[in-house]
């Protein structure tokens, strides 16, 4: 089958193409056949595509919409230029499998979309109102471009941590605030710490009951998932994508009573506190300059930027104090697992992370650390007791194969 997979975001539509059934999926044999990005939906879109084996096609136009750029992918998908193997028309794009931020209580397996499932996504709105809302465009858009003539499939953020117990999950706040409003911690990321988790599993040819990890998602927004005999017990994001690690432009973890502090001082409402908190803080409010980590690190290195500097040893040592804690959550840890932009590619934040935690059993091999970018590879000493792996994320994976499950009615894991 050839599954188009979209996770559609607020201004951009990425996308990518994946032939995988569940034959293919028992024998890792899923092929990805093309992928692309349309980025500032809104504006003159930077439109990028790239069918495998050919070069990448890049180019301007103006996009006003989702829907407009989705048929832009799909026409692009099935034109002769492109050249995908085996999809010359509508018909030879079999299913489209969805991102979707938020599933609420409700949602804790990938489901087939239907108009009453529409309907109860749209009601988890409030939980995410920056994120559902652009998850749901992609798939109204998809509607009017293929009619009911295609199954779609909701692979949610929040799903792989279902699993966390009462303990985990609830605020130590008013209990009946989580019973009238479902106010609790659910956590994100799901899709990108479960397929680490399984990769993990496979290259060490472990039943997913023995999985004792903790995963590391370190992008421009960052979590840690504490995962215990297989299943998520405890994650740093919260009701909403903003609660945890220092982030790009998020603060992270901040004492509550700051918001009424910072709003009775400035004059500020509380929602433009709360934009601050989401927009203007982490690695850019520390530094003043960049929410980029490549550009912290070269102002760090060429310029000795002391907040450059300050911005990156917040960053590792709140990183530290999670997996401390996660550590204490899981009892015995076998690996520290780290994935997403920053994860997978910068080993001196792998290094500074690691740095003194021998009394943990981490004890990194700086060189094999420093040789892995974008790779999968184990970069811990031989004597370290907890294994170090950078694996890179492929959520896009996951939620081809959870399209071809709910399609064949077999079981979700
Ligand atoms: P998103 O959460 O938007 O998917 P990514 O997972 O792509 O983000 O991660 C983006 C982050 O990864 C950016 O801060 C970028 O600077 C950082 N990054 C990418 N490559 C490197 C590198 N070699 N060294 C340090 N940071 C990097």
């Amino acid at each position: 089958m050839n599954i188009l997979v979209l996770n559609s975001g607020s201004s951009s539509v990425k996308f990518q193409v994946i032939e995988t059934d569940l034959d293919l999926i028992a024998k890792s044999g899923d092929k990805k056949l093309a992928s692309g990005i349309i980025e500032r939906i809104g504006s003159e879109s930077i439109i990028s595509f790239k069918a495998e084996g050919n070069p990448p096609v890049k180019q301007t136009a103006p996009i006003r919409d989702h829907k407009i750029a989705i048929d832009k992918i799909v026409k692009w998908i099935i034109s002769k230029e492109a050249n995908v193997p085996n999809i010359k028309s509508l018909k030879d794009i079999h299913a489209v499998g969805h991102r979707m931020v938020h599933g609420g209580e409700k949602f804790t397996r990938s489901v087939m979309l239907n108009e009453q499932i529409i309907r109860d996504i749209e009601d988890c709105i409030e939980l995410a109102p920056l994120h559902n809302p652009a998850n749901l465009k992609g798939v109204y858009a998809v509607n009017d471009i293929f009619g009911n003539g295609v199954p779609q499939i909701a692979v949610f953020d929040t799903a792989f941590h279902h699993t966390m117990p009462d303990h985990a999950y609830l605020y130590a706040i008013p209990y009946q605030m989580y019973r009238r409003y479902k106010v609790r911690r659910y956590g994100f990321h799901g899709t990108s710490h479960r397929y680490v988790a399984y990769r993990y599993r496979l290259l060490n040819n472990l039943p997913k009951k023995q999985v004792n990890v903790i995963t590391l998602h370190l992008g421009n927004g960052s979590s840690v998932c504490a995962i215990k005999n297989g299943n998520s017990i405890d994650t740093s994001m919260g009701m909403t994508p903003l609660e945890g690690l220092i982030m790009g432009t998020r603060s992270g973890d901040v004492d509550p009573a700051i918001i009424q502090f910072l709003s009775h001082k400035e004059g500020y409402s509380l929602a433009e506190v709360e934009s601050i908190l989401n927009k203007e803080s982490g690695l850019l409010g520390i530094s003043g300059l960049t929410n980029d980590m490549r550009e912290i690190i070269a102002e760090a290195e060429e310029h000795d930027d002391r907040r450059a500097k300050l911005a990156i040893t917040m960053y590792c040592y709140r990183i530290r104090k999670y997996i401390g804690s996660y550590i204490a959550a899981i009892g015995n840890v076998q690996a520290l697992i780290f994935t997403g932009g920053i994860g997978e590619n910068s080993d001196l934040i792998r290094a500074k992370i690691c740095e003194g935690m021998e009394i943990m059993g981490i004890k990194i091999d700086q060189d094999k650390n420093k040789e892995l970018h974008g790779k999968e590879g184990l970069f811990s000493d031989d004597k370290s007791a907890v294994a170090l792996w950078s694996i890179p994320t492929n959520e896009e994976l996951l939620i081809a194969r959870d399209t071809v499950r709910c399609i064949e009615k077999a079981p979700l894991p």
